[in-house]
């Protein structure tokens, strides 16, 4: 390899409210070469939002070897690159971390890869939990088949905080059989309490959040249909 390698930026964007971002962020963003985003879309709002006009190049959880090669050919002839997601920060439960491995295994020591820290769904619900935060395990989404059983298991048996990510299709599902455990556990042992947080819509217009007692987070969701659209994150603490 002659001549130097580009940067890998990797740019944490907003999680909804477009202003959660930050003037470094938006720096690199004008600077770069290029922006990797999974959805074009998606970034196109934000970048037209702050005026940036950078080429971008789609990066998703489905690109294949030869669009990751085509990328590390980029940085191997010195373009630096900004690394995004739809929202948050890139890796965190989404593809921006293949990317990172792969500059890695690849350049080894050569490349310089810079966090540009911003937003980031666990950490703004773990924020405003009320909850211990100083340890937490971060579970992202439960799984839909194999595993899911004991993955709930962990978060019931957890000592410390847990955050899960759940989407609008199975926010309901994943609380009605977190509900169960709970009352399982409680028959077993009637000192045993959790407390649930979950936040919908963090930094939104319709930005709610629940706390308290499971049974009634899940009738009031049930019984709203609004409260079941939207991004979910579920903190649940001893
Ligand atoms: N990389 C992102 C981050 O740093 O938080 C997470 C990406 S993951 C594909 C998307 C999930 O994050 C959603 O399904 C939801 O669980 C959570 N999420 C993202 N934005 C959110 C928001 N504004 N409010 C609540 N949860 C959110």
């Amino acid at each position: 390899m002659d001549g130097k390698i580009g940067t890998l930026y990797v740019v944490a964007t907003p999680i909804g409210n477009l202003e959660d971002i930050t003037l470094r962020a938006l720096k690199i963003l004008k600077r770069a070469d290029f922006v990797l985003c999974e959805d074009t879309r998606v970034t196109g709002k934000l970048l037209s939002h702050y005026e940036i006009k950078i080429p971008a190049i789609s990066c998703h959880q489905h690109s294949d070897l030869k669009k990751i090669g085509y990328i590390l050919n980029l940085l191997s002839q010195g373009k630096n690159l900004a690394l995004v997601s739809d929202a948050g920060t890139p890796a965190i439960s989404d593809p921006g971390g293949k990317l990172v491995e792969a500059s890695i295994s690849r350049f080894g020591s050569l490349i310089k890869i810079e966090a540009i820290p911003g937003p980031s769904a666990v950490i703004a619900a773990l924020s405003i939990s009320g909850v211990p935060a100083d340890k937490f395990i971060f579970l992202g989404f439960p799984p839909h088949k194999k595993g899911r059983q004991k993955f709930l298991s962990k978060i019931i048996g957890s000592e410390i905080t847990a955050v899960v990510y759940e989407s609008k299709h199975r926010i309901i599902k994943f609380l009605e059989e977190l509900n169960l455990l709970i009352k399982l556990k409680k028959q077993e042992d009637k000192n045993f309490a959790v407390k649930i947080i979950v936040c919908r819509e963090l930094t939104k217009m319709h930005e709610t959040v629940y706390r308290g007692d499971i049974e009634n987070i899940l009738k009031e969701i049930k019984e709203n249909s609004n409260a079941q659209k939207g991004e979910f994150v579920v903190v649940i603490a001893k």
